[in-house]
């Protein structure tokens, strides 16, 4: 069946005075409906600019989706779309969840006007019965009391629960696919637990295809079919949740597990970091991305980029490793250690 988003040599650049910056450099993937995909890296990484040019959000000018990308949903291809198109898409088909739920909520309004609003702008209803559907739809994202609730302001919620608004208004026109870029990062681990849960109910609930941008593997582990590695700008393994826990294919993979904080772990400064910083994506390497921080790093990873290689139907790849003549000079399970 067709899948509900189909990502092509998606290429995004920014223009500054300094250069062109390539951002995003040729990423691909695929989605099912009510599937959730994560998509793992640093910041700079490209995965906002990723999920962004999905939402049809990338400014241009300074930014610039190349024209040799294409995003379908379902089948259409999205980067044609008239402003009108855009407008609809992001009110029915598509929704994201930022980071900081104070940037999307406005702090000068009651939080079921905001809600409502949102309603109103994108289906044909009546006042009254939007703020009845405000009201179900806080109680769907579990804020007690949510009847005397939508009377608040935002400053009235703690993180947590101004995060679960967030989701609501997302909610609101029922979307098939919901964005949501390090939902939990500025909340303390109890409650980022409890959002995680409430998304996971929510997807399962509506079918709702999910993508969760995030910098913690950890945070995906019990919520992501499948999950894309980004590293300057490339999708560097891809596999489902399986295929990257047990058994990584690509060294920053590995380096990113290895950062994952664990219960057991008392001292963060025991957590291994990653040594040295992202290449500068103005001029970007001409081999991997990750050479001048890879402890495997050989002579060919530096003059040419690593193709993928398919390790499963579900998982591939691009490191140099995985070339037959690289194998006689590494033993990959010492990598995995
Ligand atoms: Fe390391 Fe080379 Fe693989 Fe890049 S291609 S991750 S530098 S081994």
């Amino acid at each position: 069946s067709q899948p509900l988003l189909e990502v092509k040599n998606l290429k995004v650049s920014f223009h500054t005075y300094a250069g062109e910056v390539q951002a995003v450099r040729g990423v691909d993937f695929t989605l099912d409906a009510g599937k959730t995909m994560a998509i793992v890296g640093e910041s700079g990484s490209g995965k906002t600019v990723t999920s962004k040019a999905v939402m049809g959000l990338i400014a241009s000018p300074p930014g610039e989706v190349k024209k040799e990308s294409s995003i379908l949903f379902e089948g259409t291809d999205i980067l044609r779309f008239t402003e009108k198109q855009w407008q609809d898409y992001r009110g029915k088909d598509a929704a994201m969840i930022f980071q900081d739920p104070m940037t999307s909520l406005d702090p000068t309004m009651k939080i079921g006007r905001q809600i409502m609003e949102s309603i109103v702008e994108h289906q044909k209803v009546g006042k009254r019965e939007a703020m009845q559907r405000a009201v179900e739809l806080l109680k769907k994202v579990d804020i007690p009391n949510p009847d005397e609730r939508v009377h608040q302001y935002p400053y009235e919620f703690s993180g947590g629960m101004r995060q679960r608004v967030v989701i609501a208004i997302a909610l609101a026109c029922n979307p098939k696919l919901m964005i949501a870029d390090e939902p939990t990062t500025a909340l303390d681990v109890t409650i980022q637990a409890q959002i995680i849960g409430l998304l996971k109910e929510i997807q399962k609930a509506n079918n709702t295809s999910v993508i969760m941008i995030t910098h913690d593997l950890g945070v995906v582990a019990g919520m992501a079919d499948t999950i894309a590695v980004m590293y300057a700008g490339c999708i560097v393994e891809y596999g489902n949740v399986f295929d990257i826990f047990n058994a990584p294919q690509h060294p920053y993979t590995n380096a990113l597990l290895n950062a994952v904080p664990r219960l057991n772990v008392e001292n963060k400064a025991q957590l291994e970091v990653i040594p040295g910083t992202p290449p500068d994506l103005i001029s970007p390497p001409k081999g991997c991305g990750f050479a001048t921080r890879c402890k495997y790093c050989m002579e060919i990873c530096r003059q040419a980029p690593p193709e993928y290689t398919e390790v499963s139907d579900t998982h591939k790849a691009a490191c140099w490793l995985h070339h037959p003549m690289a194998r006689e000079a590494f033993d990959y399970d010492d990598i995995r250690r």
